[in-house]
Order: C-alpha cells, then sequence, then structure tokens
C-alpha cells in the first residue's frame, strides 16, 4: 500500500471505522451503482462492502443505473419505482453508498421523494465540483475520486521527452466531461504537449476505427473514455481490442488500466479501497456520528502502472521510469514481483541507510576523537613547551636530542633547531663510552644521575637528570628532566670546607692548649724556682745576678705570651687599633737592631749568629706615617723567630724601595728553612711547621698570625720565600701611597 493511500485510510478509520462491531442488525442499506453488474467496478467494491455490513447483521440491497449503456437516463424512472416498492415492502433504507456519478445525481435529483433525511455515501465521483458542493447538503457526503491527471502527464513527458503530439480520446458519459474538464486544466501547465481531443461519441465504430488506423505513429494516444461510439456501447475489453488492432501507437490509459493489453500504462484505481473508504464512513453514520461533520474529501493521487514489455518494444529509456511507478511484465513477473522486488529494493535502501548512518556516526566519533587526541596532544606538548623544568627528548640509540623545551633553551644557550643538531655528547663533559652507559642503564630502568653539562658558552654546570622512557607511535625516546644544581654544589663544597676548617682549627686550638700550658708553666717554674734558691740560699752576687737574669728573661716570656693572647683576642674581635703618626724609619730600625742583639744575647747565639741592619735610605731624618709601636712589633715577632730557628750563620733585616714606590722590608735568616706545604698555614693562628709532640723548639704559634693580621691592619701584605735548611726570607709591604713619605 502506497504511503499517501496508507494515511488516508488511517484518516478514515480515525473519522469512519467507529464501532463497526456494535452496529445495530436492523440497519438497511442501498448500494447504488452508475453502471451495471457486469462492470469490473462492481466486482472489486462489492467485496468491500460485504466486509464492513456483513450479512444477516445488514440487510443490503444492490442496484444499477446502468448509464454507460443508457447515458440518458433511461432506465432512472425504472430504478425510482423499484427503490419505491422495496422501501413500501420492506422499509426504508437507513443509508445509501453511492458508486460514481450518475447514481450521486440520481441521489440527488431524487433526495426528497425517495430518501428525504436519509444520509448518502458517496464514492468515485469525477466531477469534483458537484462532489465538493454536497458540503451544503445535510445528508449527502463522500469521497471524490482523484484522476491524477497531472501526474499521468508527468510520466507521459518523462518518458518521451521528444513526443509531444497527443490524441485524447473521450466520449460524452459524465465521468468523461468531468475527466476531460480536469485534463483541460491540466494540459495548460504542459505547454510542450500539443493535445487533440477526439469525441468517439461523434463517431461510429466503424469510423472510430479507420480514424485509429489514421493517425501518425508518433502520436501518443490517451484513452480518456470510450464506452460509446455514436452506434455503440463498448465494454473494456471492446475497447481494447479496437484500439491494438487499429494502431501501432502508444496507449496510455486515464482511467482504467489495460496494462498487458497492449497499452503501455496508465492511472490504476483501486476500487476496493474506494468502496472501503466509503462504507466506513456509512458505518459510523449509522451508529449515530452527524453526517454534516464528514466533510467531502478526495482520494489520494493515484499510481500509475506501467508495462515493462512494452516500454522495453517501444525503446524508451529505463532510467526515466519514476522510482515510483509500479512495473508490470518485468522478466521477473508481474506486480507481486515486482512488490517483492520493492521491498526487497526497500530493505537495501534502509541497510545502506544504516550502514550511512553508522559511517556517519563512525566519521563523526572518529572526528571527536582525533580533535580530543589533538588538543590532548597540544596540552601535553604545552607542558613539554613551557615547563619550568628543563627538558630534553633523547633517542636512546645514539644519544640524539630529538626536542628541547623552552627552559633547555635558556639553560644551555642554544635555540631549538640548533638542540637538533646536537647530540648528548655535545653538552655532556662524559667520554661517549660512559655516555653509551648511562643512556643504557636509563633504557633499563634506571631514572637518576648527577652529571657535569657544558653550556653553549663552555661553562661547565653541575646537573641533575632524571629520566623515563616515553613512546611516540612506535619509536620509544628518553625524556630527561634537569636541574642546575651548580649553585647547591658549591654551597655544599663551602660548608664541607667550612667544617674542614672548623675541624682544623678546633685540632689547632687542643694543640695550642697542650702548648700553651707548656709554653706558661716552662717560664713560671723558673721564676718560682730561681725566686725560691735566691730566697733561701747565699749565693756570691754574681751566682745572684745570674738566677735574677733568669727571673728576669722568664717573666718577660711570659709578658710575650700574655700579650700575644691578648693580640689575638683583639684580632679576633676585630678590635686592634692602628695608631697612625710621623715616625723615623731609620731610628725605629736601630732601636729594634738593640734589641734583636739583646735578644740574641738572651739565647746565647751571639758568637753563632751576626745581626745585619741593611736600610734602604741612608738619610736618617726621613719619616714615613705608620704605628711605630706595631711596626716594632711585627720587626721583633720575625727576628724572634728567626733567632729561633737559626742555630748558626746571618739575620739580616731592613726595607727598599720597590720601583712601584711600595716600601717592602724583610727579615732574612739562615734558619732549618720551612716545607713548602706549611709556609700558608704558619700564618694562621696556632699554625706551626711542628706539632707539639714532636716539637724542638717553643713558641705557641700565635706570633706569625698577630704580625700578618698587623701587616695587613697597616695595608700591607706578608709572605715568606723559604729553602729547608738553608734559611728563610719574610717580606711585608707597607704602602705610602696613602701614607705619604715624608723625605
Ligand atoms: P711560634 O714561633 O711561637 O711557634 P709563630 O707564629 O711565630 O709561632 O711561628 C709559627 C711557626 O712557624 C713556628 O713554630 C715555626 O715552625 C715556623 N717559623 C716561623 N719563623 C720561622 C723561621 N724564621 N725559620 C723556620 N721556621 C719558622
Amino acid at each position: 500500500m502506497k504511503k499517501e493511500t496508507f494515511i488516508f485510510v488511517i484518516i478514515l478509520l480515525y473519522f469512519g471505522y467507529g464501532n463497526v462491531w456494535g452496529a445495530d442488525h436492523s440497519k438497511r442499506i442501498l448500494a447504488l451503482y452508475s453502471y451495471d453488474a457486469t462492470f469490473h467496478i462492481y466486482q472489486e467494491s462489492i467485496k468491500a462492502l460485504k466486509e464492513v455490513f456483513p450479512e444477516p447483521t445488514y440487510e443490503i440491497d444492490v442496484d444499477f443505473l446502468d448509464s454507460k449503456r443508457f447515458p440518458n437516463g433511461e432506465l432512472n424512472q425504472n430504478l425510482l419505482e423499484r427503490i419505491k416498492i422495496r422501501q413500501k415492502n420492506n422499509g426504508r433504507y437507513d443509508l445509501i453508498i453511492s458508486g460514481n456519478d450518475n447514481a450521486l445525481t440520481f441521489c440527488i435529483d431524487n433526495q426528497n421523494e425517495l430518501f428525504p433525511e436519509v444520509p448518502v455515501i458517496f464514492w468515485g465521483v469525477n466531477d469534483l465540483e458537484k462532489a465538493f458542493a454536497q458540503d451544503q447538503n445535510p445528508y449527502i457526503s463522500g469521497i471524490a475520486e482523484n484522476i491524477s491527471a497531472d501526474k499521468l502527464l508527468t510520466v507521459i513527458q518523462t518518458l518521451h521527452p521528444n513526443k509531444h503530439d497527443m490524441v485524447i480520446l473521450a466520449d460524452d458519459t459524465k465521468t468523461c466531461i468531468a475527466d476531460l474538464k480536469i485534463y483541460r486544466e491540466a494540459l495548460s501547465e504542459f505547454k510542450e504537449l500539443n493535445a487533440e481531443i477526439v469525441h468517439i461519441n461523434d463517431m461510429t465504430t466503424n469510423q472510430f476505427c479507420s480514424y485509429l488506423r489514421k493517425i501518425p505513429p508518433e502520436k501518443i494516444i490517451l484513452l480518456l473514455a470510450a464506452y460509446r461510439t455514436k452506434d455503440q456501447f463498448l465494454n473494456i475489453q471492446e475497447i481494447q481490442n479496437i484500439i491494438i488492432q487499429n494502431t501501432g501507437n502508444i496507449v496510455y490509459n486515464a482511467n482504467e488500466f489495460g496494462v498487458g493489453a497492449g497499452y503501455i500504462g496508465g492511472t490504476v484505481k483501486n476500487y476496493f479501497e474506494m468502496m472501503y473508504s466509503a462504507c466506513l464512513w456509512g458505518k459510523q453514520v449509522l451508529n449515530g456520528t452527524d453526517i454534516q461533520h464528514l466533510k467531502v474529501i478526495k482520494e489520494p493521487d493515484l499510481k500509475i502502472q506501467l508495462d515493462y514489455a512494452q516500454l522495453t518494444k517501444r525503446h524508451v529509456n529505463l532510467s526515466l521510469i519514476p522510482h515510483e511507478a509500479i512495473l508490470t511484465n518485468t522478466p521477473q513477473g508481474k506486480v507481486e514481483i515486482k512488490k517483492v522486488n520493492l521491498y526487497f529494493g526497500l530493505a537495501i535502501v534502509f541497510f545502506c541507510l544504516i550502514i550511512l548512518m553508522f559511517f556517519v556516526f563512525y566519521i563523526n566519533t572518529k572526528r571527536q576523537f582525533e580533535k580530543a587526541l589533538r588538543v590532548n596532544a597540544e596540552n601535553y606538548l604545552g607542558i613539554f613547551r613551557e615547563n619550568l623544568s628543563i627538558m630534553l627528548i633523547i633517542n636512546p640509540e645514539d644519544g640524539k636530542i630529538i626536542d628541547a623545551n623552552e627552559a633547555a633553551t635558556n639553560f644551555y644557550g642554544y635555540n631549538t633547531n640548533e638542540f637538533k643538531q646536537l647530540y648528548l655528547k655535545d653538552i655532556d663533559i662524559l667520554p661517549q663510552h660512559d655516555l653509551n652507559v648511562i643512556l643504557h642503564r636509563f633504557e633499563s630502568g634506571e631514572s637518576y644521575i648527577q652529571v657535569k653539562h657544558r653550556l653553549k658558552n663552555k661553562q661547565i654546570r653541575d646537573v641533575e637528570l632524571y629520566a623515563g622512557r616515553i613512546r611516540f607511535g612506535s619509536t620509544t625516546y628518553l625524556y630527561a628532566i634537569i636541574h642546575d644544581i651548580s649553585n647547591r654544589i658549591k654551597a655544599n663544597n663551602e660548608l664541607l670546607e667550612a667544617k674542614r676548617k672548623a675541624e682544623e682549627s678546633d685540632r689547632l686550638k687542643s694543640a695550642f692548649l697542650a702548648n700553651m700550658s707548656h709554653e706558661i708553666r716552662t717560664p713560671m717554674n723558673s721564676i718560682l724556682g730561681f725566686s725560691s734558691l735566691l730566697e733561701d740560699s747565699n749565693f756570691g752576687s754574681d751566682t745572684s745576678k745570674k738566677y735574677l737574669r733568669y727571673i728576669q728573661k722568664n717573666g718577660e716570656h711570659l709578658l710575650k705570651l700574655i700579650n700575644d693572647i691578648i693580640d689575638l683576642s683583639k684580632i679576633e674581635a676585630n678590635q686592634l687599633n692602628i695608631s697612625l703618626k710621623d715616625c723615623n724609619l731609620n731610628m725605629v730600625l736601630d732601636e729594634i737592631l738593640v734589641i734583636a742583639q739583646n735578644q740574641l744575647n738572651l739565647a746565647g747565639k751571639t758568637t753563632k749568629i751576626r745581626i745585619v741592619l741593611t736600610k734602604g735610605l741612608t738619610n736618617n731624618k726621613f719619616t714615613i706615617i705608620t704605628d711605630e709601636i706595631r711596626l716594632k712589633q711585627i720587626f721583633i715577632n720575625l727576628l724572634n723567630n728567626a733567632i729561633k730557628f737559626t742555630d748558626v750563620g746571618e739575620i739580616e733585616f731592613g726595607y727598599k724601595f720597590r720601583a712601584d714606590s711600595i716600601l717592602q722590608f724583610f727579615v732574612k735568616d739562615t734558619g732549618i728553612g720551612i716545607p713548602e706545604d706549611k709556609r700558608k698555614i704558619i700564618f694562621t693562628a696556632f699554625g706551626q711547621v711542628e706539632e707539639y709532640a714532636t716539637r724542638n723548639h717553643g713558641g705557641t704559634g700565635l706570633g706569625l698570625s698577630i704580625t700578618r693580621s698587623l701587616v695587613e691592619k697597616m695595608g700591607g701584605h706578608i709572605w715568606v720565600v723559604s729553602d729547608l735548611g738553608v734559611g728563610s726570607r719574610f717580606y711585608f709591604t707597607h704602602p705610602t701611597k696613602d701614607n705619604k713619605l715624608n723625605l
């Protein structure tokens, strides 16, 4: 069933089916036909009538106007009488079902006399004007016929684009006159079709036959209706025979199809459906619906049926066949087979649609997935590119750098393109062999290492490197996150150095304390010992003097020790002050020479060592601005050491002016000398060449530390040059730049 028909039936069911099964059995129905019982309409429609109004529930009379054979209503009076008698004998009809135009006209004309206030439902009426006019009639309504003139003309024009001439065969039956009116209107829209209307009722059958024979072969014949010639009534079979025998032209049929009988095709009417629809309305009216609520409607567009064999015989381009046309006489069979094909085709179309939908869904999902992936990838790339940590992507096979982020380019100084030309060996200071081992370890799952990396500007930085494997498609790379730990390493080293120094200082202090107790106790013991000797015994004056010299010497030693300690504590508290004033250098050095000679004497080395003073300037009147006391202290410290560590030879001290006009002092001896590794430590507090346990000479290890502090405080610098076993030469400078030399 076609879609339109299906909807039409649904509408009818909605409006008209009503309470079919609850119908009143006493209802009497008259089915009135325009033609006679031999007419093909009757066969189909009567089935529908019986189906909707089954006997014995409904009492049905059927009657005919026979208007094909008696078009001028010759039998109408007779019919009128018959109906009157029937109604008189059997009771009034409750419902009239009227088929085609003539029957409707009869009902209208005799409504008051035969069927006053009796509902009349018509069907198959071609006169649309008359049909729709019944909306004004309170007891008549129905379904007008749709002859689908536009549709058939469209099919004809589509299938025969080169044929423009047409002969339309018509007669003077009411139906045909109504149809002709519709066709005329439709043709006005088909400008290319040149149609000639031929009324066969003006010709005898023989004239009609000879007319047919004369129609030029290129003209298309459209058979509208040919039931009556001037001298004869023709049934459908007779019409078909006349046409097929007298012309070889293409014939379409506008009303009844003759497909399979030589016509190429035409409109297909379904009389069963038409009658069925009318009966449903009738039943609804019988069940109480007011007929005035049922407005006249037009049946849906008719189907077009084409003879496949005829189409091929006439060389019609089959691709032009409209898809909605029903084909019969196909190689597979007739309409039924075609329907099967149609269902099969629909199934294929449906299947294709499903595939298409699936495909569209798949493409759509794939696109969304790809978009999500792209967004994801961009996000991850963003995390890589904009990460504040230095990140590299490395090929583990050869160490090639595949990519580097912005933090890496900032740190190493290479731009991204330069990076992509580099290998790990270009930034790591390790040899290639060691790098291969590291890459292999990363590949095996190790993730951390500390190495040194070289920047583009050749600077070397300590870095720690975290690595892991990452897959791009089928390739595995290493990602490396790098942290610059140079500052941390430096701070760590400084901490270690500070620790070492603290330990060293601690060790020196321990040594100092042991040393100090010895240094204090020795002179104290001498002082106390010789004092008690002087008190208890009567010695000669020489011995007494000798003992007193010992007491004095040890007292001085103690005083020096105490002075040293006080100086050291002042130095450490940064409270050692320098007091500058004019000083006659040569005179000061002369004084120092006397003190040194005295020290040499006290040490009992006067016979073994000669002390020499060398002055840079002989002018005894020149002065320098300095702290005289501290200058003396420096010289005495150095000279005491020289005396202490020299057994024989010469001690020379003095000064000279260097080329850069810096005043440079010196104390040289021919003593035991100082090993190279000790030449720095001796200037630190408690620093001595020998540890206390192995020491041959006394001392606290403070003298040179104080001396260095004093020299530096006065803006100078002290250092020693020494040869082991040969002697030592201490030098210190005294700036004259700010300290104007007063000559
Ligand atoms: P002290 O002499 O009291 O031990 P110093 O600070 O004056 O302390 O000297 C530190 C050390 O430097 C001495 O113990 C000695 O080992 C070494 N030293 C200093 N001067 C000389 C020198 N002229 N010749 C050899 N060694 C010296």
